[in-house]
């Protein structure tokens, strides 16, 4: 299967960027809130754009499944590490039957952790080595 690519990037018709792309340094998401904790950050998300096909067929005529909720460990663009509650639709194709949640840009479908908090872990480890 190929992973669907959501355009990631764009510009808002006002030419600012969302606050949110300064907070967790990841593009193609919407903050909806940030609640600053002792310890960590905890961020609000919902994404920028609607998936508006099939990742499997291609197929446009999608029906919403509900909603649910994706918990992922993060750092911020500070260094302060978060927790990302992501709030996500769940669709069902109608012409291949199956049901599915869009790709999250920065995260990998299986990891309790987005790419850029797994590489400062990284090299947080290599640097006390
Ligand atoms: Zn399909």
């Amino acid at each position: 299967m190929r992973a669907l690519h959501l355009k990631l990037g764009a510009s808002r018709p006002d030419g600012m960027l969302t606050p949110m792309n300064n907070i967790i340094g990841l593009r193609g998401y919407r903050e909806t809130s940030i609640n600053y904790k002792p310890q960590i950050v905890e961020v609000d998300l919902e994404l920028e754009l609607r998936l508006k096909s099939c990742p499997c067929c291609g197929a446009t005529k999608l029906h919403s499944k509900g909603r649910y909720e994706r918990r992922v460990r993060h750092l911020t663009s500070f260094g302060r590490e978060s927790l990302l509650r992501i709030d996500l639709q769940r669709y069902r194709c109608c012409e291949c039957n199956r049901t599915f949640v869009p790709t999250l840009p920065g995260i990998l479908p299986w990891r309790q952790s987005s790419e850029p908090f797994r590489e400062g872990v990284y090299q947080s480890h290599h640097d006390g080595m």
